[in-house]
């Protein structure tokens, strides 16, 4: 096949990080007889560099014009970069809003996999972790708590702060069906997470999912309420497949998830529309601290590619020979600064990218 993939290298980390992404790609086409055309896009600081401004009209346009968009990571150490100067509109972190805004990015895709070679990271007794654990959650992202009306008013002489959670039909519906397609290419069983013993979204939330489900009969649906999943995560991580959740509860499970895995530096992630377009990118930031060192770690933004190859692309055999060239470099003991423990050999940036490549 034939795909154009935007790529945004961004800031710190990012150029170095998603050149090895590339390199991965570049192997996958030859390997496979693909043929990826890369789109250079300016984001964030980047961009503020040479336009004044983290993200342009044009660069949306060309951007509309790709399948895909790979991402490394946007902005700077707030402290001492010129870019945090500037109106809060105009610094890096305000292009990641108006990307998410020009391509109505309402669904937001990350794995908690622990692999099996870096159990030693997990804060998770070694009972319940053999094997290790491979799951993702599905967090709808422009709706619910975080964009409904707010206010705060004087009632009585007292400041009374109102936050409104608001979810249509439709949203739910749009969430559902991304999370069950997910569920599809994975182990067809969905668990939808919400609170409907107390709020009507989430009752609404259950019934809408429900009716979703009716379409996906080879998907197996069951509903948690967030305050058991969020005590289930720490004691049977291993029973969850895909998580199907709103916006907020979404937001403090996904760190949760990602911090039982133990290696943030290793979990990608995705944001889609309701086309095949995704937009992906590593969970981590742009690591000021360690930039043109070049000692980060790849392998998030390498397993973003992965990620885009299945869920873009519908190349799933090519997204496999990724992930697991990844876990055979991780068996030969390889590891970059974040991920290095005792008896396991340090290697840089490129090296990681190229010992996974060479892999495929
Ligand atoms: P965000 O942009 O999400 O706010 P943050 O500022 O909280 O991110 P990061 O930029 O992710 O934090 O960096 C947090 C720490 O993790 C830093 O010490 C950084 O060096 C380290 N880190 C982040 N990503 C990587 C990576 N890919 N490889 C190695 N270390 C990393
Ligand atoms: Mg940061």
């Amino acid at each position: 096949m034939k795909a154009t993939i935007g790529v945004i290298r961004g800031d710190g980390i990012g150029p170095e990080i998603v050149q090895e992404a590339i390199k991965v790609l570049d192997k996958i086409a030859g390997s496979f007889g693909h043929t990826f055309v890369y789109k250079e896009l300016l984001m964030g600081g980047a961009s503020i560099d040479v336009y004044g401004e983290p993200l342009t009209d044009e660069t949306i346009r060309e951007g509309q014009q790709c399948d895909a968009i790979l991402m490394g990571s946007i902005g700077g150490d707030p402290t001492t970069s010129p870019w945090y100067q500037l109106e809060p509109a105009k610094r890096p972190e305000a292009g990641l809003l108006k990307i998410r805004k020009a391509f109505n990015l309402f669904a937001n895709l990350r794995p908690a996999t622990l692999y099996e070679e870096l159990k030693e990271a997990c804060p998770l007794k070694e009972s319940i972790i053999s094997g290790g654990f491979d799951m993702v959650i599905m967090r709808e992202l422009t709706g619910g708590l975080y964009f409904g009306e707010r206010k705060t008013v004087n009632e009585n002489g007292m400041r009374v702060a109102y936050d409104s959670l608001t979810y249509s039909e439709e949203e739910i519906r749009r969430i559902s069906i991304k999370a069950f397609e997910i569920a599809k290419k994975r182990s067809c069983k969905v668990i939808s997470v919400d609170k409907a013993n107390v709020l009507d979204s989430s009752r609404l939330w259950r019934n809408v999912v429900e009716e979703v489900a009716k379409d996906y009969p080879e998907v197996t649906l069951t509903h948690m309420l967030v305050d058991n999943c969020a005590m289930q995560l720490v004691k049977n991580p291993k029973q969850f497949d895909v998580i199907l959740t709103e916006n907020m509860f979404g937001d403090i499970l996904s760190d949760e998830a990602s911090m039982v895995t133990g290696s943030i530096g290793m979990l990608p992630s995705a944001s889609f529309n309701e086309t095949k377009f995704g937009l992906y990118e590593p969970s981590g930031g742009s690591a000021p601290d360690i930039a043109g060192q070049k000692i980060a770690n790849p392998i998030a933004t390498i397993l973003s590619a992965a990620m885009m190859l299945r869920y873009s692309f519908d190349l799933d055999a090519e997204g496999k020979a990724i992930e697991e060239s990844v876990k055979n470099v991780l068996k030969q003991g390889y590891r970059t600064i974040d991920i290095v423990s005792e008896g396991t050999t340090l290697i840089g940036t490129e090296e990681m990218g190229s010992k996974i490549a060479e892999g495929i």
